[in-house]
């Protein structure tokens, strides 16, 4: 993908889960400290008739880190003889590691036997630390980090997709308390399912069908854009169902990021840090979101367009957007701001 290629090394944590160490310096350290083992988790996933759609029960997952002190993240480097993190190294650069607390798993157990459709919840759930810093966003790391962040979404979706009944992988970001944020540490998620998610199943439909969204680029003129670069383009997207909703999209459809050019991851990641330094200086405060990255499912490669996209809940620098009766209850969303007037607002902005 890119011109220099980072470093990556394996290592396996005390209980077993895997921890991916991404670096453009090779990571040589000696493990530190080691988080106490958990029992085995037991999710499933039973069939909702009426939506089509899967819901997961991970029963597990309450006993998960809520807001812990500083001094307690287990986000944060280990020190030797201190509080045990996740990451049992005194520095690293990305880390990826296995979920502690998964709603997917690879060794799921059988699904119990119900009055509905069950299946075992397989698949994975990896957390991906952005820096051994424990303050901070995307906007203001480097563009190095930014880069090499890129480089570690690539090869998780490549080794994911790899594994057999894994249908789509999902990498997110959640920013903020207003969307349940529990933990500070600048940190992402990546979902691997064992079926296509509706949101991802409905897009693969409409890419098998044309080029929809290299279209929309192509129609949609200069009244929808923030920002771009020579491969890569932010924008408001007409039909935004969030205020300050952006999409992040290359210019040319291309299944993710592995199949970007070093020029494209570049672009990639330098608009991901202009859009969360647009957002932080259009209300003058920490500008919470959902970023998601939507590559395609697996056997979707040849028509699917990769693309991010951003869903703030804020309406005005106080104001939250709820979902109300209407979008839960109908899935159709009410909006009040355009999409044109807020991507003239989100241009405005003196990016910081
Ligand atoms: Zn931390």
């Amino acid at each position: 993908m890119t011109a220099a290629k980072p470093h990556r090394r394996l290592h396996v944590k005390a209980d077993g889960r895997k921890l991916h160490l991404y670096g453009w310096q090779p990571h040589t350290l000696a493990p530190t400290v080691e988080i106490e083992p958990l029992p085995p988790p037991d999710p499933h996933s039973r069939w909702h008739p009426l939506r089509r759609e899967w819901v997961t029960y991970a029963a597990n997952r309450q006993e998960r880190t809520f807001k812990p002190p500083a001094e307690y993240c287990p986000l944060c480097p280990t020190q030797a003889g201190g509080f045990a993190g996740e990451i049992p190294f005194e520095d690293f650069e990305v880390a990826v590691f296995e979920n502690r607390f998964p709603a997917f798993h690879p060794q799921a157990p059988e699904p119990p036997v119900l009055p509905v459709e069950t299946a075992p919840a397989r698949g994975s759930c990896e957390v991906l630390v952005f820096t051994p810093a424990h303050r901070g966003d995307l906007a203001g790391l480097s563009q190095a980090r930014r880069e090499l962040l890129v480089y570690a979404w690539a090869d998780r979706y490549v080794e994911l997709l790899e594994r057999d009944g894994v249908q789509c992988v999902l990498p997110f970001e959640n920013k903020g308390e207003e969307v349940g944020v529990t933990l500070h540490h600048p940190h992402g998620q990546i979902y691997a399912f064992p079926f296509v998610p509706p949101v991802q199943q409905a897009a693969a439909a409409t890419f098998r069908e044309g080029p929809a969204l290299a279209r929309l680029l192509d129609r949609m003129g200069d009244a929808y854009t923030v920002a771009a670069r020579d491969s890569m383009v932010a924008f408001v997207p007409p039909f935004a169902r969030f205020p300050y909703e952006v999409w992040i999209a290359p210019r040319r459809p291309l299944p993710g990021p592995w199949a970007f050019t070093a020029e494209e991851a570049a672009d990639f990641a330098a608009l991901l840090g202009e859009t969360v330094a647009r957002y932080d200086g259009l209300f003058d405060r920490p500008f919470p979101y959902i970023l998601s990255l939507h590559a395609a499912p697996k056997g979707e490669e040849r028509t699917f367009h990769f693309h991010a996209q951003f869903y703030p809940p804020l309406r005005t620098a106080e104001k939250l957007k709820y979902l109300a009766g209407v979008e839960q209850a109908g899935g159709a969303f009410l909006m009040d701001a355009l999409p044109e007037e807020t991507a003239a607002r989100l241009r405005a902005v003196a990016p910081r």
